[in-house]
C-alpha cells in the first residue's frame, strides 16, 4: 500500500507514515516529521529546553523506586496478555521477525487474537479435566 506525502509528495510505502492513537496514518512521512520537528526546535529553542526541563523534572518528581517501576511494568505485562491487546497480538504476530508491526492488517490481527483464545479455552478446558 502506498500513501502520499503531502510535503515532499513523494509515494511512500505506507510504513513510512506514522500512525497515530486514532489509528490513521499521518500526512507527513516519517522523514518530513522528522524535519519538520527539528525546524521547530531551531526556531523555537527557548520553549523546546523549557519542555525538556518540564518532562525531565517530571520525571524526576515521580522518584519510582526500581521495584516499584519493576512491579507496575509486570502488572502492565499481565494486562495485555490477559486482555490480549493489539500491542501483544502484534508482538506474537511478527515473532522474531524484525519487521515492522504495521504490517498487518486489522483483521488478521484480530484473526490472530481468536486463535490465541481458542488456545487458550483448550488449555483451560485440559486443565479442568
Ligand atoms: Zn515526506
Amino acid at each position: 500500500m502506498l500513501k502520499l506525502c503531502k510535503k515532499c509528495l513523494v509515494e511512500k510505502p505506507i510504513e513510512q507514515f506514522v500512525l497515530n492513537k486514532k489509528n490513521y496514518y499521518c500526512s507527513p512521512c516519517r522523514g518530513c516529521r522528522r524535519l519538520q520537528t527539528k525546524k521547530w526546535i531551531s526556531l523555537n529553542p527557548e520553549i523546546y529546553k523549557q519542555c525538556r526541563k518540564k518532562s525531565n523534572e517530571k520525571y524526576n518528581n515521580k522518584n519510582i523506586s526500581i521495584k516499584d517501576y519493576k512491579e507496575s511494568k509486570a502488572k502492565y505485562t499481565k494486562k495485555i496478555i490477559e486482555t490480549l491487546a493489539d500491542t501483544y497480538v502484534k508482538s506474537k504476530l511478527r515473532g522474531k521477525a524484525k519487521v515492522t508491526t504495521s504490517i498487518f492488517p486489522p483483521d488478521m490481527i484480530e484473526a490472530y487474537r481468536t486463535s490465541i483464545k481458542i488456545k487458550r479455552l483448550i488449555r483451560g478446558a485440559k486443565n479442568e479435566q
